[in-house]
This record gives C-alpha cells, sequence and structure tokens, in this order.
C-alpha cells in the first residue's frame, strides 16, 4: 500500500484544498510540508476526565494550522512557529514518539491539531500499531477538516474530539478566516459520529471510542454558542459535548474589542443553561475562574507545567451550579 502521505503532491488534506506539492517543498495555508512539525509530546493532565484519566493523555502537539485564528492560545506554535518550539518528525520518529508515550503509561494518543498533517499522522499510526501501539488515537482537531481526508483513515482513529468553533460563517471569517466553516463543520460531526459513535468509555471511566465535541464560549458571541449547542442537540441529544469557558484574549484578540476580554459567568451561566434546556444530556463543564490555567508556553521546555487539571466533568446532573461552580 502507497503512504497516505502520497498524495500530498496537490494537497486537498483539508478544506482549503491548497493543491500544493507538499512532497515536493511547497506550502500552503498551513506553511507545513511533507514532514510533520511538532511542537511538544508529553503527558497532560488538563483534559476531560475521560482523556487524562489518572495517567495523562498522551498529547502530540503539531506547529501549524490550517486556521488563523486571532484569538489562538497555542499561537506561539500554530502561527508564529516561534524560534525552538518545533522539530520535525518523519513517519518513523512520530511513531517512536507514539509508542514513548504509551511506554510511559498514557491512557491514549492525544494528536493536538492534527487536520494539515492527517496525512502524515495516519501512516505513522499505521507504523506504530506494527510496532505494538494498543492504547486508544484521539483526533483532536479545530473541526476544520476534509470528509474526504477523514473517510480515507477510517479505522484508524478511536476518539474523536472536534471542536465545533462557530455555526455562523461571518463570524468564523472574522475570527478564524474560514468563511466557510459553519458549511463544513456539519459533514464533518456527521462522518466522526459515524465511524466511531458516541463516546464509551471503560470501568475507569476512561474513554475507549467515540466522539467528544468540544466548544469555547467567546465573550460577546453567545447567540454563535447556542447556535452550536442546537446543532449538536439536533444532530444526537446523546452527544458528548466539553461546554469550555476557559477562554482569555491572546495573540490578536485585542484587535477585536468584544472578545478583548474574558468570559463572564452570567455568559457562561446563559450556555450551560441552554444545553440543559435543550435536552444535551451529557456535557463536561469548567470552573469559570480557571482561564489562565489552561495557557501554555511553548518557549519552555514543560509548556504546560502551570496548568491545573481544573476541568470537571460530568453527565446532565453535574449541570448544577452549586456542583459545578
Ligand atoms: S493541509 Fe495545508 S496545504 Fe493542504 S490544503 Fe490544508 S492548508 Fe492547504
Amino acid at each position: 500500500m502507497n503512504p497516505l502521505t502520497d498524495q500530498m503532491t496537490k494537497c486537498e488534506s483539508c478544506p482549503r484544498k491548497c493543491r500544493v506539492n507538499r512532497l515536493q517543498g511547497e506550502t500552503g495555508f498551513c506553511r507545513i510540508g511533507a514532514n510533520a512539525q511538532i511542537s511538544h509530546v508529553g503527558l497532560h493532565f488538563g483534559e476531560e476526565p475521560p482523556i487524562s484519566g489518572t495517567n495523562g493523555s498522551g498529547t502530540i502537539f503539531f506547529a501549524g494550522c490550517n486556521l488563523r485564528c486571532a484569538f489562538c492560545q497555542n499561537y506561539q506554535i500554530s502561527q508564529e512557529f516561534q524560534h525552538g518550539t518545533t522539530q520535525t518528525m518523519t513517519t518513523d520518529e512520530l511513531a517512536a514518539a507514539m509508542l514513548r508515550l504509551q511506554e510511559r503509561g498514557a491512557h491514549n494518543i492525544n494528536f493536538v491539531s492534527p487536520s494539515h498533517v492527517i496525512f502524515q499522522i495516519a501512516d505513522a499510526i499505521i507504523a506504530a500499531k506494527e510496532k505494538g501501539l494498543v492504547v486508544p488515537v484521539v483526533y483532536n482537531s479545530n473541526g476544520y477538516d476534509s470528509v474526504d481526508a477523514l473517510r480515507q483513515i477510517r479505522g484508524l482513529v478511536d476518539i474523536y474530539m472536534p471542536d465545533i468553533k462557530y455555526m455562523n460563517n461571518e463570524l468564523a471569517r472574522r475570527l478564524s478566516a474560514a468563511d466557510d466553516y459553519a458549511d463544513i463543520i456539519p459533514g464533518v460531526l456527521a462522518e466522526m459520529l459515524d465511524q466511531v459513535d458516541h463516546l464509551e468509555m471503560d470501568a475507569r471511566g476512561i474513554a475507549v471510542r467515540g466522539l467528544l465535541l468540544r466548544h469555547l464560549v467567546l465573550p460577546g458571541h453567545l447567540d454563535n454558542s447556542c447556535k452550536c449547542l442546537q446543532f449538536l442537540a439536533d444532530l444526537s441529544p446523546y452527544i458528548f459535548v466539553s461546554i469550555m469557558s476557559q477562554y482569555s484574549p491572546q495573540y490578536k484578540a485585542c484587535d477585536y474589542p468584544e472578545i478583548n476580554r474574558t468570559l463572564r459567568r452570567d455568559e457562561y451561566d446563559q450556555i450551560t443553561d441552554y444545553a440543559l434546556d435543550l435536552g444535551l444530556e451529557n456535557a463536561f463543564i469548567q470552573h469559570l475562574a480557571s482561564h489562565d490555567h489552561y495557557l501554555p508556553d511553548f518557549a519552555r521546555k514543560h509548556p504546560f507545567n502551570s496548568a491545573s487539571s481544573g476541568r470537571r466533568g460530568g453527565k446532565r446532573e453535574r449541570f448544577d451550579r452549586d456542583v459545578v461552580k
């Protein structure tokens, strides 16, 4: 079988469809060529409880991105490629990194920002499985994925963990330079759900398979959050969704007055109440006072040293404010 990366001679790995020849060193919107660029590999304890568990999630952070989110908290590696924050990895090196995380006890291998390197990742998963990888593979994306590419990697990913950022193309254009995000995301989520179904956990509460959505509530854009949650409720009331309050004005957020602040409690309450009203039964919510706990610094050897695992989880009953906030 030819490596999946072979088809990057006219790259359509993501919805941008730049059609550049990445195998010859050309780069498109994501600015990443033939090999993936890795910014951090390590156990991470700040994900949702079924993902981090007790041993941690085996995260692999990729540099570059196919979005340009003005508020990106990982802008050092997604947009600026700051000196010393990235390292090129071949397929075999990426597979070896996965196996080392498994040896360290990771509950899963968690690919963070994988959309623009989906085929490099797929080839590495195949290589790692041949060498003994058995823990679940998590595809932790911004949701701006190619449905065709996802179909081609069917069977390689156990847990899809995409964002649903927008159900408003104008907002997606303004804040993330993706004027078709709201058109793309429904097909992506339908494909992911078809491949892995709803989130399943083992007896310890650790995720083994399925779909877990994430939605970051943006200050001043509650209508967008409501539309995203409405879409998910229509897709399935049993869908697992993490409603995130951790927004912090990073990167170029200061250029957009309405998002140049953290989220207020009343805004987050409004959105979590709305999710409850919609009948979304499986939701994770966060402590509101945790904005800075999640901010990494990729210029450090251990970017998440000051991060806490403040994300809280629970089913519908844990939406009760007295319990979770
Ligand atoms: S993965 Fe990169 S080069 Fe390929 S289509 Fe997307 S943005 Fe363009």
